[in-house]
This record gives structure tokens, sequence and C-alpha cells, in this order.
């Protein structure tokens, strides 16, 4: 569903984007000539909902429409590619045709998609593991999961019991799965789900459509699907990119602002957005795979970034199971920036990640 319209308005202003609460923080547009035979470049920004989130966009650039083609390519991602749900998808295929026993081929994107998530699996000794489908689904993570945080909050979930984690844990483990040249193979009752790491992956391919479709004719973007966001070229003024980190506490307006200059993806998990309660406990939508139960790791969020959506994405959901100090060793394994905020308040962060990010 695409919800919102495009804006042009007076007077530009640098904007913080906030990873949770973007919509209505995107504001202002200014119309700015660039060279006198060239046509104008414009400041264009909409807010709108697409792969069950929020997406706000704000796009430099000479060309009209702009806004409207990232979010047809969201909605077409979701129902084509992605979505567990959608009958027509491609991962809804290859869970229809898990135990049959036969080389199911794969589109080239899906191919690299899955390469890439269960290197991220592996890598991460099965913190992120792409076959979480049979935990998502019997913790009915999709119901709570795509309401806004208020109401998710309020909505009462059924937890599961302890005998139904087991069996749906059988059905899970990333190194059942079977992938070849030739495609896909899953063993009876296993689920894709690629929750963890869809809305990298949307940011990657928006990446690969303003490169292909318009090239110079846009200028720079910061477009935010849900907990990711991908930032792009440069202003006209050339200030870097101020991308806001929420504090998942509550207590603040945020955590800190990562200062961003160019292209780069940055994905938070955090235990505060998506989440119900049952028994005065707290439960949560990043699973431990190795428990069935929501992560318990000692941190309330964890921002990443680096240059792939899909990475920034399935790391920074690695990184929340795993916790700080082996979370920080995956970050700096592929070469990524992490920033960690525990449950005590305090932060921990890589190197490269202390140059971009200032807390407040
Ligand atoms: P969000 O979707 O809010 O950005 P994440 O990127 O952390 O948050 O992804 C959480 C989603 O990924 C869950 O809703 C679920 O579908 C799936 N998931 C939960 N735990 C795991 C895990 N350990 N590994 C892979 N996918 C997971
Ligand atoms: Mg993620």
């Amino acid at each position: 569903m695409q919800k919102g319209k495009d804006q042009k308005r007076k007077a530009g202003k640098a904007g913080h984007v906030c990873l949770c609460r973007l919509a209505g923080m995107l504001l202002c547009a200014g119309i700015l000539t660039i060279s006198g035979c060239k046509a104008p470049v414009q400041r264009f920004t909409a807010a709108g909902t697409a792969m069950g989130t929020v997406v706000s966009q704000t796009v430099y650039t000479s060309e009209e429409g702009v806004t409207e083609q990232v979010m047809q390519l969201l909605t077409k991602l979701e129902q084509d590619t992605l979505s567990w749900r959608e009958e027509a998808s491609e991962v809804a295929a290859i869970n229809g045709a898990a135990g049959s026993g036969t080389w199911l081929p794969l589109s080239e994107k899906m191919q690299a998609y899955l390469e890439v998530l269960l290197s991220v699996s592996e890598e991460s000794g099965g913190a992120f593991d792409v076959t979480m489908g049979a935990i998502t689904r019997l913790w009915q993570i999709d119901t709570w999961a795509a309401l806004p945080a208020e109401e998710a909050g309020q909505e009462k979930a059924v937890l599961p019991k302890q005998a139904e984690i087991q069996e749906a844990l059988e059905k899970t483990g990333y190194e059942g799965v079977r992938l070849s040249p030739e495609g896909i193979q899953l063993p009876e009752g296993m689920r894709l789900d690629l929750g963890a790491a869809g809305k990298g992956i949307a940011c990657d391919e928006i990446l690969a459509m303003l490169e292909q479709n318009y090239g110079t004719a846009v200028s720079g973007a910061v477009i935010s699907v849900g907990g990711s966001i991908l930032t792009y070229g440069e202003k006209p003024d050339q200030t870097p990119f101020l991308v806001a980190v929420a504090d998942p506490f509550g207590t603040k307006e945020r955590a800190g602002v990562l200062t961003l200059q160019g292209q780069w993806c940055v994905s938070t998990s955090g235990d505060y957005e998506r989440y119900f309660e049952a028994d005065g406990k707290r439960y949560h939508h990043i699973m431990d795979p190795a428990t069935g139960y929501p992560a318990d790791s000692g941190v309330r969020s964890v921002t990443v970034v680096c240059k792939s959506g899909i990475l920034s994405d399935a790391l920074s959901t690695a990184c929340f199971v795993l916790g700080t100090e082996k979370g920080l060793g995956l970050a700096e394994a592929y070469g990524a920036e992490a920033l960690f905020i525990r449950t005590d308040g305090s932060f921990a962060m890589t190197e490269g990640m202390k140059t971009l990010f200032c807390a407040e």
C-alpha cells in the first residue's frame, strides 16, 4: 500500500532523520538552481508506507516522479520477492517447495541475497538465521510487528508453549539449507524469513535504481525504510547527512546523531519498536535462534553503518542477538561500523563509529 504524496515546499533546512519517528521530521524543501542551463535541482520529500513500515524520502533531483518510483519498487520487491505472506513471492515459492527433494531454480538476485545471508548466518555462529520462519510464525510476529509501536505494545499476543517452541526450533537451522548454482533445497517444514534483512535489501535496490535510471539527475537522497536508511550522493549545499539514532529508553528525543557524507546504509535493530507484554514481561521481535525466545544479550539497540544495506540490516540483527563483545567482532570482520546501546544505558562502538556518532 502506498500513502502520502510528493511535497515541494519553500525554505531548505537540514533535517535529522530519526530512525523510529521519521515521518514528521522531514520538513522543508527549497528550490535550488545548480546551473543555468540544466533543469533546476529541487528538494522533494515524501512519507508513506510500504513493506509494512514507514518510508520517508528526501530526494534532490531535477526529475519529477522519483519518490513515486521508489514506492513502486518497494511494493514490487515485497510482493514479488521477499514476503513469505505473499503467495506469489519467490520466498513463498521456496518455502512451498521445502521437502520436495528437488532443486528449485532461483532468480539471480535471490541467489545473491541468500549467499550473503547464509554467510552472515555462518559468521555469526547462527545468531542471525535466515531459516527462522517456523519460530517467527509461532510467535505471530507479523501480527504485532506490523503495527505502529504504540499499538503493538497493546496487542494481546499469545505466549507460545515451551513444547511448541522446541518443535518449531527443529524446523530451523541455516545448515539445513542447500544452495547451489542449480537453485535451493530446504528440508521438510523449514521456512525462510528474510524479515531481518528485507529493509536493507530495499535500500540496496533503491540505490541500484537511482544509479541506473537517473544517473546524475538525482544528485542526493536520504531514504528510510523502517529501521534501514540509505544516504546517497550529496546535498546541494554539500553539508553532511545527519541521521538520528533513536533513544531506546524513550527518555530523550534521540540517543545521538550520525554524520555521514556520501553513500551509506544505516540499520538499527532495537527491542523497543515491536513488542508485546505478557505476565509483566516484554517480548520483542528479535529472536535468539539458540532458544527460540526473544534475544536477551544485554543490549537495547544496535546500529550498523556500512556500504551495503543487506549487510547493515542482517548485521544489526546478528549483533543484537550476540551482544556487545561478540557483536563488535562480527561487525569488524565485515568492515562495518557498529554502535551498541546497552540495557544500562552505556554505549559500545567500533573505532570507526567514534568518528561518525555524536552522543546527545
Ligand atoms: P526490523 O525488521 O524491525 O528492522 P530486524 O531487522 O532486527 O528488525 O529484523 C527482525 C525480524 O527478523 C523479525 O521480525 C523476524 O521476522 C526476523 N528475525 C527475528 N530474529 C531473527 C534472527 N535471529 N535471525 C534472522 N531473522 C530474525
Ligand atoms: Mg536487521
